[in-house]
């Protein structure tokens, strides 16, 4: 192997940056050529390639997005067009792929390996964490902590005026974010899409807590459960008093990665890099209980990352 390239695909995600580093410094410290893919597999068919430097990383690693920049390219399902990609990198002399994104991308980078027989390897890297057989994705933490950040200030202003707050965050079609954001700010109530919500039970609650001498009242809700303005729709006349939106968007996808986040984008592009000196192909680097190991990309994705449903109840036990 002497020409890898690496690409950032889907969602971006704090951390994306750091394993771009961490893949082109290793990389050429193992004596490769590293390339850099642009705007994901768009720019992969539009030969938008260049050759990467131990320099062109140099001051990124804090940086938020990806300096390669991402795309969605939806003609990607199709088979013709991931044998034009795979041709773009052969004709290119790589003969080592790195993918960084999400479920999505982690599909497209199966089909480039299994396939296309272009040896890849995947780096999870979406704020959802809803990327199955490791612990976390790159993003996840750093979102984590913006979306506590926000919920505290909010908490600040819901305790002021005694209202309610509705707060609806990211994730998808998981309640990761929702569940992990609402348990370390002791959130009254989480709304997660992997559970029913009874509205009519959670209003009697909230009403109940209020009588009890509960001045705030916080509510997250997974944008995969339901929108902010539906819950509040169900809540605020149970409840009986002033309830606020917020709906948080895309602040949860930026801003500087947490040392957690760059650690573990450190230790996954070395191991993306390792992977691919060893001939392992279609594998994802996954963080297996403190330790980065490789696990087989169609496995990852046969099921989504389930919640863990030990966390909902302590956060049921602890609010
Ligand atoms: P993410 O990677 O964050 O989940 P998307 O779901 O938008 O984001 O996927 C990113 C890109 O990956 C898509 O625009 C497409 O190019 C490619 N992709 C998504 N799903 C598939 C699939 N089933 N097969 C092949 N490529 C896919």
């Amino acid at each position: 192997m002497k020409k890898i390239a690496i690409v950032t695909s889907g969602g971006d995600a704090p951390g994306m940056n750091a394993a771009i580093r961490a893949v082109v410094r290793y990389g050429i410290k193992k004596g490769l050529e590293v390339y850099g893919i642009k705007r994901g597999y768009a720019g992969l068919l539009d030969e938008d390639i260049e050759r990467m430097t131990f320099a062109s990383v140099g001051g990124i690693m804090e940086r938020g997005g990806t300096i390669l920049r991402s795309s969605r390219c939806p003609e990607f399902v199709r088979k013709e067009t991931r044998a034009e990609a795979a041709e773009v990198l052969r004709r290119n002399g790589i003969d080592g792929l790195v993918v960084i994104g999400g479920e999505g991308s982690l599909n497209g980078a199966m089909f480039l390996g299994q396939e296309q027989k272009i040896p890849v390897v995947g780096i999870p890297g979406t704020i959802d964490n809803d990327i199955s057989m490791t612990d976390m994705s790159l993003g996840v933490d750093t979102c984590l902590n913006t979306v506590v950040d926000a919920i505290q200030k909010l908490k600040d202003t819901a305790t002021s005026h005694e209202r309610a707050f509705i707060i609806e965050v990211m994730g998808r079609t998981s309640g990761y974010i929702a569940t992990v954001s609402g348990l370390v700010t002791g959130a009254e109530a989480i709304i997660v899409p992997e559970l029913p919500v009874n509205y009519e039970e959670l209003g009697n609650k909230l009403l109940e807590e209020r009588e009890r001498g509960k001045i705030n009242c916080i509510v997250v809700v997974a944008e995969g459960a339901a929108s902010a303005y539906t819950v509040a729709r169900h809540l605020e006349y149970r409840i009986g008093y002033e309830t606020r939106i917020t709906i948080l968007g895309h602040i949860q996808r930026g801003g500087s990665p947490t040392s957690f986040d760059r650690l573990l984008a450190s230790r996954m592009g070395v191991a993306a890099v390792d992977a691919l000196l060893r001939g392992e192909t279609s594998v994802l680097t996954a963080l297996n209980g403190g330790k980065i190991v490789t696990v087989e990309l169609d496995e990852v994705l046969k099921e989504k990352k389930k919640l863990d449903m030990e966390l909902l109840n302590l956060a049921g036990l602890l609010s």
